[in-house]
């Protein structure tokens, strides 16, 4: 055995290891899976062992699935019908709980001692056993984040917490894939015990010793045993299922497969015995394995977004850097969310502002925002003072010696940015970094006031930087290979997702995302009811109606992003009916947005947001209106299409970087795993058709890209051409 190791001791009890070389987390593919099969046999048919302990020798038990173990199963081999790849799907899924039924059938207590996070199959493993004991590390992280991805779990994972805990507390922890704490997981009763993790193994054997012969027999195998909860087939429970299906579909519009899976198979599962549920669930799983979207979710939000994760595409050849102090420019909004999430890494911060005062007030977010941290258990005391003094407050470009990296996130204006360029540059050391958060203006152009270009870079951070995942690192024309890596490896020390791109006004996500909100004031503008532009909206998987979006992000940014648009393109600029509407809302009716308590909204004190009743002077409602299928194809297909065109353009170079960025930088319709996968899951050739009728309805703007054009004729896949070709 390689991947994990089986010990007996004196004491008869063994204890089976995992620990994987080479890898820094234990995941499940055939080879460990297969490993771990002998070991549990071997310990059942041993005469002299009395128990199992399950551990790990890692800081983490099982991280879950093995991403290209999952992308092969997933595929199937080529060649393969549908119904022979949904037969050896099930085939592999059953043998997995042929095994974890020997380990919960068998009259030796089997115990998981569970040193770290255990997520996924690493937690359906435990599941199966007769005692989880877990760390009581606060950061371990247990449960089944399978819709996460696109998936449910598969290996008994909704058969069991179905009977663990009752289909209506089941399924709202499996439809959201809840990753617990161990002392969440305890209150749940998913786990029995916490401790120290250095005590993991000695008490999960103390428990063999005295274990009572009953609690080898599981509740569910147990003769009577029934489901917690209201019976299905009885009015409550018909009541309540129908409750939790209608609650979810409001919130998902039925775009998920995998929940409605999970639905079904906790309801079917509850009228039988857990064989037969088992066997339900793995049916569903195979199918659903074959479903486009689940396959194009697994591909982005997990396989793709952790390639990302490890920097698959960094400059090789340049050393890595770990940044042990930075500078920020301007304690703003962005400012100071930027300096809260490095010093949260770990890194000392200089941030700067024009006086003091202003500075100390970017400080006081950071401290704030601790303290609510604290009260939320978040975080420790102690560990809120120390992040909040690894900021330094301060107006002398001076204290920015020695930092390794200056992010600027100053006003948004060439000049005020080409100022502190310079000021920062007479202070950095010669391998220090400067980057711009500009949200619109070309890094390029900037990095002309600089007098080291090949170390100019954009890093675009998204508002609220604490949560939002995705950092947009933009290539100037000059920009150096070590800046770029460098930048790299800052994101992922903040614990962020990088995605590249190439210099471009509005770089990708904005340029991207502003056709979503662009679309939804040109249907106001055509007349299509306020009403359905937001529905369509919301129903299309985007998080937010686009125009509640646009007053939140200030209808005014809107009108000033396209004037200074309109300013730099000169004659090449076309004003289009959204930008008359736009300008109408700011500079006649005064509704800039959000924040000035009225936009496309109006936001009473003593209610929630309503449409403005306005809107109806300002764009009559047309006799014929568009079906909301029509509305949210319109919304899907331009964005879609942009990203097309910045792929074409060079201004992302990866399909996978356009999709994983797309869905961590505005929230493209996570059901279709990105734009551009959603392009290869219609197929190039329907898509075109697609955006040819919609151009012919609705405007040029949706004619397609030459690169679309042809992929369509040869009827090409995005992704597998841009494979072939790398
Ligand atoms: P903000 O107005 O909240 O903050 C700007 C800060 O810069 C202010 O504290 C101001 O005092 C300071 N400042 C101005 N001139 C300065 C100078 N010469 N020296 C030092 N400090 C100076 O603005 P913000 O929303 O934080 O945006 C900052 C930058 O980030 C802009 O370039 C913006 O385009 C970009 N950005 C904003 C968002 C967003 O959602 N707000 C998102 C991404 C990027």
């Amino acid at each position: 055995m390689t991947n994990l190791t089986l010990a007996r001791g004196e004491d008869g009890i063994a204890v089976i290891t995992w620990d994987m070389p080479g890898r820094s987390m234990n995941v499940m593919n055939d080879a460990s899976l297969g490993e771990f099969a002998a070991a549990v046999d071997q310990a059942l048919s041993d005469p002299e062992t009395k128990g199992v302990v399950i551990t790990s020798g890692k800081p983490a038990f099982i991280a879950g699935a093995d991403l290209d173990w999952l992308e092969a199963m997933l595929a199937g081999t080529p060649g393969d019908s549908e119904e022979a790849r949904i037969r050896s799907l099930f085939g592999r899924f059953m043998d997995v709980h042929r095994l974890f039924r020997r380990i919960e059938a068998a009259k030796k207590p089997f115990v998981a001692a569970i040193n770290g996070t255990a997520l996924g199959g690493g937690f359906e493993v435990c599941l199966a056993c007769h005692r989880r004991i877990a760390t009581d590390d606060p950061r371990a992280l247990l449960g089944l984040p399978e819709t996460k991805v696109g998936l449910f779990p598969g290996f008994g994972g909704t058969q069991r917490y179905l009977r663990m805990l009752g289909a209506l507390d089941a399924l709202p922890v499996l439809l959201e894939g809840t990753s617990m704490s161990p002392a969440q997981a305890l209150a749940r009763g998913l786990v029995d015990e916490v401790a120290p993790a250095v005590e993991l193994v000695a008490r999960a054997k103390d428990w063999i010793r005295s274990a009572p012969a009953e609690a080898l027999v599981k509740p569910w195998d147990k003769p009577g045993f029934i489901v917690p909860g209201p019976d299905p087939r009885t009015l409550a429970g018909v009541q309540a299922f129908s409750a939790a299906n209608a609650m979810q579909r409001a919130k998902t519009y039925g775009n998920y497969p995998a929940l409605d899976a999970i639905q079904s198979v906790v309801y079917r599962g509850m009228q039988v015995p857990l064989d037969t549920g088992l066997r339900i669930e793995t049916k569903a799983f195979a199918r659903l394995a074959l479903d486009p979207r689940a396959r194009n979710m697994v591909r982005t939000q997990f396989i793709n977004l952790q390639r990302t994760n490890r920097l698959a595409r960094r400059p090789a050849a340049v050393v890595r850097r770990r940044f042990a102090r930075i500078g920020v420019l301007g304690a703003g909004l962005m400012g100071s969310g930027i300096a809260h999430v490095a010093a949260r890494a770990g890194i000392d911060v200089v941030l700067l502002d024009t006086n003091e005062e202003t500075a100390g007030r970017g400080l006081d977010h950071i401290r704030r925002q601790q303290q609510s941290a604290v009260e939320r258990g978040r975080a420790g005391e102690a560990e809120a003072r120390a992040i909040v003094a690894r900021v330094t407050p301060t107006a002398d470009y001076a204290r920015l010696a020695g930092a390794e990296l200056v992010i600027e996130a100053v006003f948004e204006n060439r000049e005020v940015k080409a100022e502190v360029t310079r000021n920062a540059e007479a202070v950095l050391g010669g391998d220090a970094v400067f980057a711009s958060n500009t949200s619109t203006l070309p890094i390029t152009g900037l990095a002309q006031a600089s007098v080291r270009p090949e170390r100019f870079i954009g890093l675009h951070f998204f508002s609220p930087v604490e949560r939002m995942p995705l950092v947009e690192i933009i290539r100037a024309e000059r920009t150096g290979e070590e800046a770029l890596a460098w930048s790299m490896d800052f994101v992922r020390q903040i614990g962020k997702t990088p995605i590249v791109v190439n210099d471009s006004r509005g770089f990708y996500t904005s340029r991207v995302f502003g056709t979503y909100t662009r679309e939804a004031v040109l249907m106001l503008a055509e007349g299509v009811r306020p009403a359905l532009i937001e529905n369509g909206g919301k129903a299309a998987g985007m998080p937010m109606a686009p125009l509640a979006l646009s007053d939140e992000v200030a209808i005014s940014l809107i009108h000033q992003v396209a004037v200074q648009t309109a300013k730099d393109l000169c004659d090449k600029y076309r004003p289009s009916a959204a930008d008359r509407l736009i300008a109408e809302m700011v500079e006649r009716q005064n509704r800039p947005g959000r924040r000035a308590g009225k936009g496309f909204y109006d936001y009473p004190a003593d209610g929630p947001k309503r449409l403005w009743l306005g809107l109806a002077q300002l764009a009559p409602e047309a006799a014929m209106q568009p079906s909301l299928d029509e509305v949210k194809t319109r919304y899907l297909a331009i964005q879609a299409l942009e990203a097309a065109r910045c792929l074409e353009e060079n201004v992302v170079t990866d399909p996978a970087d356009a999709d994983v960025g797309a869905i961590l930088g505005w929230g493209f319709a996570p059901w279709t795993g990105g734009p551009l996968s959603y392009i290869d899951m219609l197929g190039t050739g329907r898509f075109v058709e697609l955006c040819d009728r919609l151009a012919q309805q609705h405007g040029e703007r949706f004619v397609p890209n030459p690169m679309l054009r042809d992929l369509g004729r040869r009827r090409a896949a995005i992704y597998a051409e841009r494979q072939a070709a790398a």
